[in-house]
């Protein structure tokens, strides 16, 4: 038998042969993947004809098919639908996919060829073509391929000693959150929680030894979920002040000077690389473009920001005094006063939601049916297709005049063998340049009931579906030639504006009532709760979005350090850096603090995390902008063909700006979380 990944699929749409496919499969399919994509990108690099982009960036973007075609699945099942002998296969092959693309991201001789075609671009260039090299070049650029030998090496050795920081940081974090986790000695102290969180409480003290007593462990950010509901006010300080701590308090596990050194390293790596700081080369490959920009908008969100949190202060501080509790509001009774305030303002019983979002109902006349009245689009289920695993679902989708779009798989239901949370992912991307189509999948964790009942969904696994099938949308939309700039291969600080835009329609007028009904009665959601819903959005938004404005304020802080500047005052070094932009506040802590910021000192987000807030803005404004329309169907093609379809195959800015007629506008967002009040 043949291995399915050498060739081309023969299904429709060229969906996997997951039928065929065997676990002796990869490991021969992966080996040919590699060799294939060396051997096509050694024969560019050896051209002896000056570079021309028929004969660099094209076969570049031609090749590596047979890796693609196993990479997809390999990783697809890998998350969804391990094994042990797929677990092993990928931890021994990590470190060959990353060498892979180092071999090709890194070649000297590729580099040369890109940037002699960045430097005189042939006028007869299309748009995408003119795109295509321009972001090569900054990735590869950024990556290092343009250093020279000794460069390189103070490159390699630079990466090593971040690796072995950010490895010191994570250590230092989880020693220093242990150890900080607050002891309680009597269960009197716990007034306020459930019975199963002092159950949980009870059991992470036996665990360490503490029979009789309880604890309370830290989650990452700042404060504690239990704060909301912990009566003992000096409960509350003693775990707000350890979470707060953290990684600052002169032990072996402090962080600061980790940080001082991991920030300065990261400023003479960006500086060998070219740029001025480290925020500069993060956002040169991001839509953002630069620091400055980045700035610009965090800056003009957290005057409003800050403007509302303390007035949510000042009511807090009035239902303290009305209650007669005698203090002055601290940061460990914000969420405690707020709860109280939710309960009475938006009482919403989430589990007697449920019957109104029974899964089938809500994918076919809310997910599918707002599809249909937004792009025209219909869904056919193709009982004839399989996935890899019997609980994966495939749907035919077309356009409105019936010609074929793609492939839609959904994988619903939580398993052992999958990894948490929910995602889209490609099987196989849409380009011109390969004839390919899209076929594009979404997976959730929603439990699976027993065998002949309904799968009833909560409030928030219905956004979720909502919130992925944009993702999906984005990729079965993707209309470009060339494979690397198709559907959602776009900016981080833009994927997510797609999919925040998709879920405006879960709540939709003459949506929400088609598909939001009881199972039993088909009553609809009632109009009071959707409106209590959609109130509750814009409720304690001061604080959310001053704490998380403080947090991406210091991360862009410390990467906007120079080589060679000196820092020696972490705390002093923070204070500046909030009391610039007024988010200074004892009263709203930032959401992470230097000590334990985990995103951007060791996970992946250093620089970016305010790429959260920049999708929002754009999608506020997006969804305002649908409100106005006469015709959701017309907005809904214009969307596709300006800004979905387009996927990254141009500056995403320039998209938005060619969809929107404008740049994108931060009153919506303002407006949606209710921060245009005060002031
Ligand atoms: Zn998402």
């Amino acid at each position: 038998m043949t291995n399915p990944f050498l060739s081309p699929s023969a299904l429709p749409y060229q969906l996997p042969p997951f039928a065929e496919i065997r676990d002796e499969h990869f490991e021969e399919a992966l080996e040919a993947g590699f060799a294939e994509q060396l051997e096509e990108v050694r024969a560019i690099v050896e051209d002896d004809a000056a570079p021309t982009f028929e004969n660099t960036m094209e076969p570049l973007e031609r090749s590596g098919q047979t890796l693609s075609r196993v990479a997809h699945v390999f990783f697809s099942m890998t998350s969804t639908d391990s094994t042990p002998f797929l677990e092993e296969l990928e931890e021994r092959f990590a470190p060959r996919f990353a060498a892979h693309e180092d071999a090709i991201t890194l070649d000297p001789r590729l580099y040369a060829r890109v940037a002699a075609l960045h430097e005189a671009p042939d006028a007869s260039w299309t748009d995408e073509q003119r795109y295509l090299v321009e972001r090569r070049h900054t990735e590869m650029t950024v990556a290092g391929a343009g250093l020279d030998e000794a460069e390189r090496a103070r490159l390699m050795e630079l990466n090593q000693q971040i690796a072995t920081l950010t490895t010191r940081f994570d250590k230092h974090l989880q020693a220093d959150t242990n150890d900080l986790a607050v002891v309680i000695d009597s269960e009197a102290e716990l007034d306020g929680l459930s019975d199963g969180e002092i159950q949980a409480a009870a059991a992470a003290a036996a665990e360490r030894g503490l029979d009789g007593k309880w604890l309370i462990t830290l989650p990452l950010f700042s404060g504690h979920p239990w704060l909301a509901s912990l009566t003992d006010r000096d409960v509350r300080r003693r775990v707000m002040e350890a979470s707060l701590a953290r990684g600052t308090r002169g032990n072996e596990h402090d962080n600061r000077e980790t940080v001082i050194e991991l920030t300065a390293l990261r400023a003479e790596r960006a500086a060998l690389l070219g740029f001025a700081t480290h925020a500069h080369a993060v956002t040169a490959d991001e839509t953002a473009g630069s620091p400055d920009n980045v700035m610009a908008m965090l800056t003009r969100l957290a005057k409003p920001a800050a403007a509302n949190a303390r007035a949510e202060a000042a009511a807090l501080q009035a239902q303290i005094d009305a209650a007669g509790a005698g203090y002055q509001l601290a940061a460990w009774d914000w969420d405690y006063w707020t709860e109280k305030e939710r309960t009475a303002r938006f009482d919403i019983d989430t589990a007697a939601l449920r019957p109104y979002f029974e899964a089938e109902r809500v994918l076919r006349d809310g997910v599918f049916f707002a599809a249909t009245q937004v792009y025209g689009i219909t869904f056919e289920e193709r009982e004839d297709l399989v996935g890899y695993h019997p609980d994966v679902r495939v749907f035919e989708v077309r356009n409105e005049d019936g010609s074929e779009l793609g492939l839609y798989l959904l994988d619903l239901y939580t398993r052992d063998s999958k990894r948490g949370g929910a995602w889209m992912n490609s099987l196989i991307q849409q380009n011109e340049l390969l004839g390919h189509p899209t076929v594009v999948m979404n997976n959730l964790n929603v439990p699976k009931p027993p065998a002949g009942t309904p799968t009833l969904l909560t409030f928030d696994e219905t956004t979720t579906l909502f919130h992925e099938f944009g993702h999906a949308l984005h990729g079965l939309f993707a209309h470009v030639t060339y494979p690397s700039l198709g559907g959602t291969n776009v900016f981080r600080d833009f994927v997510e504006f797609p999919s925040q835009v998709n879920e405006m329609w879960m709540l939709w007028p003459g949506i929400v009532e088609h598909y939001a009904r009881h199972i039993e009665t088909d009553e609809p959601l009632p109009a009071d709760v959707i409106e209590r819903l959609q109130a509750s959005e814009s409720f304690n938004q001061g604080h959310d979005t001053s704490e998380y404005l403080a947090a991406a304020l210091l991360d862009q802080a410390w990467h906007a350090r120079v080589a060679g500047d000196e820092v020696t005052d972490v705390a002093a070094f923070e204070q500046d850096a909030l009391d610039r932009v007024g988010l200074l506040s004892e009263t709203v802590p930032t959401r992470y603090s230097t000590g334990y910021f985990q995103h951007v000192f060791s996970g992946g987000y250093s620089a970016g995390y305010y790429s959260y807030i920049w999708s929002e803005v754009m999608d506020a404004d997006t969804v305002e902008w649908f409100k106005q329309q006469p015709s959701i169907r017309e907005a809904g093609q214009r969307f596709r063909e300006r800004l979905l379809g387009v996927g990254g195959s141009k500056d995403p800015l320039e998209a938005f700006r060619d969809f929107r007629g404008r740049d994108a506008d931060i009153a919506p967002l303002l407006a949606r979380r209710g921060l245009d009040a005060a002031e």
